[in-house]
């Protein structure tokens, strides 16, 4: 009797599968929050995937009904939700990580980053740290970064090996460093990374001038018509001090914004990083010319810069993601922590408990971040038509039960170490905690390899 059920169960499914349109990967259980404009939420829901697409989010049952995978993930008792956007980070400065904490920023970069990045910033530095930070990212459920460093050509390969989506920009500066002797080199590399990357299903190669402070005048106009050529993002640091401010009254008269505006560098492709001491006025100018905001919560308060006035940013209509910044200023890359910091860091500076919701600053991981990068068209949420972008995270730990409300848990009680599986364009990176595309114990052996060599170039 047993075994004739067995045998009806295997027929039925069969019968029904050849009516059931093939799929890569199915994500089935689980809460599924879809960042869509709605909010939905299904409870329990679960994503068809095909190929790099989200096909279908729905129902267990209705998907099941529909499609057939060559791959499940059973994500019961966890929250699937869209991958979350890093809209500003230094991937190989993971290698400097705790090397001089406690500082200012201007003493940060003069005295310790830049003499340490002179000595030791080589392409191999760039790749070893890069898939150092891939893994931590993938592990803590980032699927998109948005980077500005060195030997940015280094960073693309790596962010493509470990199947990462990157907004990746070579760096354009104006003293001499390891890639560039001048910002003119700087700036012919980065048209041949562009030319290089542009048409990569992955990477999004861009143009990253450093800041104001770091750039003069032709550098920076320079930078921009460089991107407004190719359509390529540019992305810079922008008003994060009070030193910066300061700077741009004594030689321009102006504050960073207006000078940018000045010298027409501003675009819909820009983003701009920590906008920290800001004026309404310049909070305007950056709407003005659709530039997106990348909002790094933790680096503000490390170093402390400051606090970013982001409700004034949001109700203004600037689009904000947020970021990590480098891990030298953070010191890690957990994007859970930056939704946390960033929602305690609004209320205690605007002393309004309600200044950033956990909703908000979900938004602004996910598909603000997306906004913000000019890409939610193709990720920041999960829908049909999407790119299949996501993560799937336990829910389990005792600091997380009970659950009323997943959003709430998700940015007040989880960590990066709770994701279990990591999906970007429709490739599993991660599942049940193991890598799929780096070899965990050769990253980090290779990292405390070359750390070796740092410390022996710094002296500590
Ligand atoms: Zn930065």
């Amino acid at each position: 009797m047993k075994r004739v059920l067995i045998i009806c169960g295997l027929a039925a499914v069969s019968l029904s599968a050849q009516t059931r349109h093939p799929v890569s990967l199915i994500v089935v259980g689980g809460t599924v929050i879809t960042e869509n404009a709605a909010h939905e939420i299904l409870a329990p829901g679960a994503v068809a995937i095909s190929g790099v697409d989200i096909v279908d989010v729905d129902t267990p049952a209705a998907i099941a009904a529909k499609y057939r995978a060559a791959e499940m993930i059973d994500a019961r008792d966890q929250i699937v939700l869209p991958g979350l956007v890093n809209t500003h980070t230094h991937a190989p400065m993971v290698m400097y990580r705790g090397l001089a904490d406690d500082l200012a920023l201007r003493e940060w970069l003069e005295h310790y980053i830049f003499p340490a990045e002179a000595k030791t910033v080589s392409p191999e530095l760039v790749r070893v740290g890069t898939r150092l930070a891939a893994v931590e990212m993938i592990e803590s459920g980032t699927t998109t970064f948005v980077d500005m460093y060195y030997f940015e050509e280094e960073i693309a390969r790596v962010a493509i090996e470990a199947g990462l989506r990157g907004v990746l920009g070579q760096t354009i500066i104006q003293f001499p460093v390891a890639d560039a002797k001048t910002p003119a080199e700087a700036l012919t590399r980065a048209e041949r990374f562009i030319t290089e990357f542009k048409d990569n299903g992955l990477v999004v190669p861009a143009v990253a001038p450093h800041a104001l402070y770091t750039n003069d005048k032709t550098t920076l106009v320079a930078s921009a018509e460089l991107g407004r050529k190719y359509g390529a993002p540019v992305i810079i640091h922008f008003s994060e001090t009070q030193d910066e401010i300061r700077m741009a009254r004594d030689q321009y008269k102006m504050t960073p914004a207006a000078y940018l505006e000045s010298i027409a560098f501003w675009g819909p492709k820009t983003l701009a990083a920590h906008g920290v001491w800001v004026t309404d006025e310049d909070i305007a100018i950056l709407k003005r010319h659709s530039v997106g905001l990348a909002h790094n919560p933790e680096s503000n308060m490390k170093l402390a810069s400051g606090a970013a006035p982001i409700p004034k940013y949001l109700s203004a209509g600037v689009a904000v993601g947020l970021g990590t910044d480098g891990a030298a200023s953070n010191n890690d890359l957990d994007m859970f922590e930056a939704m946390r910091q960033a929602s305690f860091l609004a209320k205690l500076s605007t002393r309004d408990p309600t200044a950033i919701s956990a909703q908000t600053a979900l938004d602004m991981a996910t598909i603000g971040g997306a906004r913000a990068l000019q890409m939610d068209r193709l990720i920041g949420s999960l829908e049909a038509g999407k790119r299949a972008d996501l993560i799937a995270v336990s829910m389990s730990a005792a600091r997380q039960t009970p659950m009323y409300d997943p959003v709430s848990h998700l940015v007040y009680a989880t960590r990066g170490d709770d994701v279990r599986a990591t999906i970007v364009n429709g490739k599993v990176l991660m599942k049940d905690r193991r890598l799929r595309t780096l070899d965990r114990a050769a990253v980090i052996a290779d990292t405390n390899r070359l750390a070796a060599k740092v410390r022996a170039a710094v002296g500590r």
